[in-house]
């Protein structure tokens, strides 16, 4: 468990920017693909795997440093119906300031201060949340398009919980079953 926490770590690690190596004025842009790997790091469960392009541009003036990002590809995300993943391609563009204070906290959806004395923050968990916001609410498959033997089984599933539900919700219902039972 150690190794693979030291693994998750080190891998996350290539999305740390140093704003140390940024200077007023100056302006670096930094190219990440975002693949299976990358979504499986994050320990989520919503992003299964994708192939998204990010660019991301670091500038900074007057002390306040902008990043602007771009993102393009495709994701996996299981769908709400059967379950089966569905596709769904990414194009979306975010800006976000960042400057420097005395601890490292997200301010505003759009303004993030970095504590000024490592002057690093690290993207991953941003970018998979500015990908994550550009999907739709509700993600299905196409009407017809769903795993037919899935969404029996599902249905099965659901009729029996509805039934278990019942039975414990009013243990009234099963005395009332063994008198018709009996009669
Ligand atoms: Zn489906």
């Amino acid at each position: 468990m150690k190794d693979m926490e030291k693994k998750i770590v080190y891998e996350l690690e290539a999305y740390t920017i140093d704003l140390a190596k940024i200077d007023e004025g100056e302006s670096i842009a930094f190219n990440f693909m975002l693949d299976d790997a990358f979504f499986s790091a994050l320990e989520q469960t919503e992003i299964e795997s994708g192939s998204v392009k990010a660019q991301l541009n670091v500038s900074k003036k007057s002390s306040t440093y902008e990043f602007v990002f771009d993102f393009n590809g495709f994701v996996q995300v299981p769908c709400d119906r059967c379950l089966a993943e569905v596709n769904y391609p990414v194009e979306a563009y975010n800006e976000l300031f960042v400057k420097l204070g005395e601890k490292t906290e997200e301010v505003d959806d759009d303004l993030i201060f970095v504590s000024g004395e490592e002057r690093k923050l690290n993207v991953a968990w941003l970018m998979y949340e500015y990908i994550s916001l550009s999907l739709p609410i509700m993600r299905s498959h196409e009407e017809g398009e769903c795993d037919e033997q899935m969404l029996i089984l599902l249905d099965q599933h659901n009729a029996e919980n509805v039934a278990d539900d019942e039975e414990q919700l009013d243990p009234r219902w099963n005395e009332l079953r063994k008198i018709l039972d009996n009669n």
